[in-house]
């Protein structure tokens, strides 16, 4: 199995080849086929799975394959959500080597910084947003962040969030997103109000586990 049997475009094939990446993963050959149908996915598996491609890649496809013209402006329709700054951060240069041939746009924020940066890139527009959720929510508070064009959600590291107390502020995020979207959510773990918001929030969710 290689990645272009997985059905990924030329451009993602091109920077993979570039990462050095010649074969998938476990976690990356299972999801990649199903999001790139369109699938809800949760994902059971932890850092160092290659997980964070398994759901880049595809989302990146996909937001390729239906693009619009924006008219100069981008509108976000991507969010992936993670519980630390250094989780934003990695997600963050993985969907620029990835995404680099695909003309793409995407922001990285997180709290403990001062936001003045962050809003000034954002007014910018952008096509992925990948945040922490305390910062995400000031933001989207203060008009910032507008969330009706989101196409694709990503839940990231669920477990952590509830382990960091942050499971309150993602539910408040998820009640702000429109209906109509694809949802992955990816957890180490299974614990009751993990698995209660993957019943809230996947829709037949194809499950994955490695
Ligand atoms: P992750 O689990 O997403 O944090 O990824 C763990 C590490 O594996 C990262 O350093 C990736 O760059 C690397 N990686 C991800 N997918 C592959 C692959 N298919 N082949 C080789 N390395 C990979």
């Amino acid at each position: 199995m290689n990645f272009e049997q997985l059905g990924l475009i030329e451009p993602l094939l091109k920077a993979l080849q570039k990462e050095g990446y010649t074969h998938p993963t476990p976690i990356q050959a299972q999801s990649i086929p199903l999001v790139l149908k369109g699938q809800d996915l949760l994902g059971l598996a932890q850092t160092g799975t290659g997980k964070t491609a398994a759901f880049v890649l595809p989302i990146l496809q996909r937001l390729v394959e239906n693009h619009y013209e924006s008219k100069g402006y981008r509108h976000i329709r991507a969010l992936i959500l993670t519980p630390t700054r250094e989780l934003a951060s990695q997600i963050g240069d993985s969907i620029a080597a990835y995404g680099k041939h695909t003309g793409l746009k995407h922001e990285v924020i997180f709290g403990g910084v001062s936001q003045h940066t962050q809003t000034i890139a954002l007014r910018y527009g952008t096509d992925i947003l990948v945040a922490t959720p305390g910062r995400l929510l000031d933001l989207m508070n203060q008009d910032y962040i507008h969330l009706d064009y989101l196409e694709h959600f990503v839940l990231d590291e669920a477990d952590r969030m509830l382990d960091m107390g942050f499971i309150h502020d993602v539910k408040k995020i998820v009640r702000e997103l429109p209906q109509e979207k694809q949802t992955l959510l990816f957890s180490a773990t299974m614990p009751a109000q993990i698995a209660e918001l993957t019943r809230n929030l996947l829709r037949n969710p194809a499950k994955v586990e490695v």
